[in-house]
């Protein structure tokens, strides 16, 4: 048996005991979690809002850990490797696998962990299609950094900085200055924008935001935001939008803001419709994105990592023991009063 995060319907998370998972098919892989990580999706699974994920599920797409067992066509990896989870699970060779739209794999891969199957807050994990799946970590480095990497930093920059389009000079706006703004905002530096306004309602995220690289920030508890961002760009508007919450007030913001010509790039995870302004917008020339992380700039993102260029850790603030997780939902959960962007949980031998 082990110890796990289970749902048990909406408002009910428990630390369960759970059997073992084991290798059901040749391309698995079990890994012993060693640090693992709630993310914002945890939260609105938590809350119902996620009807795929059914009771009884172990909660989880992030983490870090070692290598347990290997099914037989695990070619990449051995017992013992130290290896990256990526959110995403990928067969590497469906269509939408070969043309890197991992997060929509054909042969039941995609956003399944801590989803449609077991996930990672748990003392262990399977994950199918490990070849594709995994990533190893260099020796030497510090895992927890790597958490970072199993969602949150692929998901900033695809979605964000990559499907927006940013380039060197643009302005750009990240309504929502959370984990996920937050590291937008480290990656869209890669590209050198002129300006990046980050707009939140809590004046702690705002002033994490200045510290790595915002250049102008905005508290928006007034919904004043609009008015704020057309005076600074002198009634221009930004280059690019990037809507970093799930919420239709969010959205707005981003169609008050994009300039003639502009890109918006939703990143949020949306439960409940929102407007599109198409008879402001139809003649704007703008392009507006969706998409799911695939998690195709793991390899890219993990050597900025290496070079220091990127630097994940900043994003950690709380630490938490495995046997501590429910804590650890409860602070990540009172994100502003608590001062929480992500939090590591560890669950070291
Ligand atoms: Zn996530
Ligand atoms: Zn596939």
């Amino acid at each position: 048996m082990m110890k796990a995060l289970v749902f048990h319907g909406a408002g009910k998370p428990k630390f369960d005991d759970r059997p073992r998972p084991f290798v059901q098919s040749p391309t698995d892989a079990i890994v012993r979690v060693t640090k693992t990580t709630i993310c914002g999706t945890d939260l609105h699974i938590l809350k119902g809002h996620v009807p795929t994920v059914a009771s009884g599920r172990i909660l989880g797409h992030e983490g870090v850990g070692v290598v347990e067992q290997v099914g037989g066509n695990v070619a990449n990896f051995c017992v013992g490797d130290r290896v990256l989870i990526s959110c995403i699970s990928s067969c590497g060779a469906c269509a939408k696998c070969k043309i890197g739209m991992y997060s929509h794999c054909q042969k039941e891969g995609g956003w399944i962990l801590g989803n449609r199957i077991d996930g990672t807050q748990a003392e262990f994990v399977r994950i199918p299609f490990a070849d594709n799946s995994l990533y190893p970590i260099p020796t030497g480095a510090n895992d927890e950094t790597f958490v970072m990497l199993s969602d949150i930093l692929p998901t900033a920059f695809e979605c964000g900085v990559i499907n927006g389009g940013v380039k060197p000079g643009d302005v750009v706006a990240i309504v929502g200055g959370g984990p996920i703004g937050i590291a937008v905002l480290m990656t869209a530096q890669f590209y050198s924008p002129a300006e990046i306004i980050v707009i939140d309602i809590d004046d702690n995220r705002l002033e994490i935001a200045r510290k790595l690289g915002a250049t102008q920030t905005i508290n928006n508890s007034d919904g004043n935001a609009i008015v704020a961002v057309m005076k600074m760009t002198q009634g221009v508007g930004v280059d690019v939008a990037i809507e970093a919450v799930g919420i239709s007030s969010t959205f707005d913001v981003c169609q008050g803001i994009v300039s003639a010509g502009g890109r918006i790039a939703n990143i949020g995870v949306h439960g409940t419709p929102v407007q599109l302004n198409l008879d402001q917008l139809w003649s704007h020339n703008i392009t507006l994105t969706t998409g799911l992380v695939d998690t195709s700039s793991t390899s890219m993102l993990l050597k900025t990592v290496a070079s220091q260029k990127l630097q994940p850790s900043q994003l950690i603030t709380h630490h938490f023991q495995f046997h501590q997780i429910l804590q650890a939902y409860k602070t990540f959960g009172n994100a502003m009063q608590e001062k929480a962007m992500k939090v590591i949980i560890s669950n070291d031998p």
